[in-house]
């Protein structure tokens, strides 16, 4: 059975009022860009649907595609035949085979569009639902909660037939709502933050400070390929790449003991927001979960935070593991971020980090060195990769000349 369509259906964007034809034109932008090894296919989009027209491409390869699609509420691929019973029977009969085990039940349920077509609702149910019927062993009709539900659209340019419903993973288009920096670092938490924030239609560009030698070459490319796992939920993500070793030497030998966590999670802020600045994000994103570790109690995100004005998301806030690592397994990404390899901040993390730092404290211990001045420095050396998704990922290097 070969598919001509994809029938897409809104999801919270139907809601949107004036601003919906900037979030369906979005949406259909980003079916382009995710279906790109697919040129055969064409899309448009109406006020109520989009159809994603296959030509002569495969409709099974693509619906793993559509389900990472964020602003979709769910899909169906559709057949269209000729408006002739005959063929509207045998197309019903094979979509239903498709899904039909013994002991299943099913129904027609037909609309006609077009009122010029010689039989009318009720006699199409009927001529389709007993053509299955005769040609299909075990099967049973219920017309109030079927296992399958065929439906047949008769139109003037010809008849759609579609059985299944794939639920998409709903959200915003990834893009409609802006840009922000997700501060990602090798662990759980931060690529969970990542993909609930592209899930409200924002666009992601990630940060990460890595520490050579005392972090390793495998602990910067576990991070590439998590936001390779991201890319998959917006086509491409930009990974920039921050030399951090100066900095994190300047507040172990300059910074008392207990305050060298705060001081270092009030230099990444300030690097990551330069960042922003210059990439033309509107907010920062982090991982952290209220109370979770010494850095993310109420005392500490203030004494953090205390460094920017800058919105910053955490969608994580009120969270538990247990449902982080739901995510995160769901994504795919749980398992990379469990490999054992040295984070920046793990390695300077002081046996008995302050859990209600002040930020008096903390901006006098800095007040003794120009910290500006490399952290200027460190945004300069950063470096940008753009990761593509999809299912063959690639990845191209490049020094960002902006910075
Ligand atoms: P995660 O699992 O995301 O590492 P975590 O629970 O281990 O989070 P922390 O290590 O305290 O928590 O980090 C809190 C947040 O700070 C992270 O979620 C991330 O957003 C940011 N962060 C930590 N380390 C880095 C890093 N090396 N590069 C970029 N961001 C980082
Ligand atoms: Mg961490």
């Amino acid at each position: 059975m070969k598919y001509n369509r994809i029938l897409v259906r809104y999801g919270e964007i139907s809601t949107k009022g004036r601003n919906r034809k900037k979030f369906t034109s979005k949406l259909r932008e980003n079916i382009i860009q995710a279906l790109k090894d697919y040129p055969g296919v064409s899309v448009s989009a109406s006020r109520d649907r989009l159809h994603i027209l296959l030509g002569e491409e495969n409709g099974d390869e693509i619906i793993p595609r559509l389900q990472k699609i964020f602003g979709i509420q769910s899909f169906s691929p559709v057949v269209k035949v000729e408006r002739d019973i005959e063929e509207i029977c045998k197309a019903g009969a094979a979509l239903v085979h498709k899904s039909f085990e013994p002991g299943k039940t099913f129904k027609v349920s037909a609309r006609r569009a077009d009122k010029h077509f010689p039989l009318e609702t009720n006699e199409i149910n009927y001529e389709v639902g007993s053509y299955i019927l005769r040609n299909t062993e075990g099967l049973t009709v219920d017309v109030k909660n079927p296992d399958i539900n065929l439906n047949v659209e008769v139109r003037k340019e010809g008849v759609y037939l579609s059985s299944e419903i794939y639920p998409g993973s709903t959200g915003m288009p990834v893009g409609a709502s802006g840009k922000a920096m997700l501060m990602l670092s090798g662990g759980i938490d931060s690529p969970v933050a990542g993909y609930l924030t592209m899930k409200r239609g924002v666009e992601i560009e990630a940060v990460h400070f890595h520490s050579p030698p005392f972090t390793s070459e495998r602990a910067k490319q576990k991070v590439i390929d998590l936001s390779k796992k991201l890319s998959a939920f917006s086509g491409s993500i930009k990974l920039h790449i921050v030399p951090f070793t100066k900095i994190q030497q300047t507040i172990h030998d300059q910074v008392p003991e207990n305050y060298t966590m705060t001081s270092t999670r009030r230099m990444m802020l300030k690097i990551a927001d330069k960042i922003r600045e210059q990439h033309e994000g509107l907010a920062l994103v982090t991982g952290e979960s209220l109370g979770q570790v010494a850095s993310q109690t109420l005392e500490s995100m203030q004494a953090i935070n205390d460094v920017t004005n800058t919105p910053i998301l955490r969608p994580l806030v009120a969270m538990d593991k247990l449902e982080i690592i739901d995510i995160a397994q769901k994504i795919d990404t749980h398992d990379i971020s469990i490999l054992p390899y040295e984070d920046c901040c793990t390695i300077f993390t002081p046996p008995a980090p302050k859990t209600r730092p002040k930020k008096e404290k903390v901006q006098y211990y800095e007040s003794f060195v120009d910290f500006e001045q490399l952290i200027l420095e460190s945004v300069k050396e950063t470096e940008t990769i753009t990761i593509h998704g999809g299912a063959d990922s690639s990845i191209e290097e490049s020094f960002d000349d902006l910075l």
